[in-house]
């Protein structure tokens, strides 16, 4: 190749986004707690949806997501033309990294925060910048201090993956009453139905323009393989969004399993209530065993070890079971692992492996 051709500045950056492992050579009875997908699956209503769309695949989607976006916006009772639709909330934070950011702009992520808000900003060509926390939670005091006249975005998971950690309502008030207007504060809340009567952000937004959400299909409504997300904010927003957006970014299958899903809010409830008890079962016997465990208010736990070869070796003992987790070292967490909260009978198998481990 020639070293005359390179990507724009930020690109060659990019530390390559490593998902949740798989598989195990050699074994068929792998339980896979490294991705946070839902143990149920994804609702039947969905299945059906695709079944019968299936046939259709010889046309074109709609471009304008419409029909999705009503539907979305009954649900959550949100106005469908301040709703964007994307393959993923992933693409949707691309959206809004390609709309905002770009070269001599700066994008505002946490230590601990999701590895795609970074990765978006270095794609789009913005300098990311990183801003620490507090004992595994955002410090609001932190990001305030963290912008500059250059900051544009400023990405907050709420919940937070990999902690599971979440900011209160006054907590991210503070911060946006903190904000300059022209920087957008992206909530992104990919586990903010697994809260009990959690709006995400709608609130905030109603009174500030410069605060976003974005959603997803892919944790409780166990669709992570359709690739279907969501963003909502001003409509001023939302227009620039779609203008970096691909006409034709969801297929029929995506748009009709998404429609259906988001209309079956007792396979929601259902899940959610599921996720809450399994979820307290397994942090309560993780911190009998001895580990740190904070309270999580999604649907995975942050498993706090010794020391980063205390984890390693745990984390080895599950694998021998047939048990993958999360290593969380990129996140700056090497001492601890995060597991997805399984069914109940996932849980056990769990338990009973970091039991053995702990003997
Ligand atoms: C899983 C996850 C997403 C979801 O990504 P999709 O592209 O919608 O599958 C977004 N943000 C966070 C913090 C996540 O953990």
């Amino acid at each position: 190749m020639s070293d005359t051709i390179s990507p724009k500045p930020g690109v060659e950056k990019i530390a390559l986004y490593v998902g949740g492992e798989s598989y195990l050579d050699g074994r068929d009875d792998v339980l896979k707690l490294s991705s946070n997908e839902n143990p149920l699956g994804y609702p039947a209503s969905a299945g059906k949806a695709l079944d019968e769309v299936a046939r259709d695949l010889h046309r074109y989607p709609s471009t304008d997501h419409l029909s999705l976006r009503t539907a979305i916006g009954e649900v959550y009772d949100l106005d469908p033309d301040r709703i964007i639709c994307g393959a993923g909330s992933d693409e949707i934070i691309a959206f809004l990294c390609n709309a905002y950011g770009g070269e001599g702009t700066e994008v505002i992520h946490t230590a601990h925060g999701f590895a795609m808000h970074r990765i978006s900003a270095l794609a789009a060509g913005s300098a990311p910048v990183e801003v620490a926390e507090r004992e595994r939670t955002v410090d609001v005091d932190a990001v305030l201090g963290a912008v500059t006249p250059n900051t544009r975005l400023v990405f907050l998971a709420n919940p937070a993956n990999p902690t599971g950690t979440m900011l209160g309502g006054n907590e991210i008030t503070r911060l946006v009453e903190g904000l300059p207007d022209d920087v957008i504060l992206v909530l992104d809340g990919a586990y903010v139905e697994y809260v009990k009567d959690h709006d995400g952000g709608v609130a905030l937004i109603q009174r500030f323009p410069n605060v976003f959400m974005t959603r997803t299909f892919s944790k409780i409504y166990g669709l992570g393989g359709l690739r279907i997300g969501w963003g909502y904010g001003a409509k001023e927003i939302v227009d620039n969004l779609n203008r970096v957006r691909g006409p034709f970014n969801l297929s029929n299958l995506q748009l009709a399993a998404a429609e259906a899903a988001v209309r079956d809010q007792h396979w929601v409830a259902a899940c959610r209530a599921e996720n809450a008890s399994e979820r307290l079962r397994l942090t309560n016997a993780l911190r009998q065993m001895g580990l740190g465990v904070d309270q999580s208010e999604a649907n995975f736990v942050l498993a706090r070890f010794s020391s980063e070869d205390t984890a390693a070796a745990c984390e080895a003992q599950l694998r021998h079971d047939g048990i993958l987790v999360r290593k969380v070292g990129s996140y700056k967490l090497p001492n601890c692992l995060r597991i997805t909260v399984g069914s109940a009978k996932d849980n056990d198998r769990v338990l009973k492996s970091i039991e053995r481990w702990a003997e």
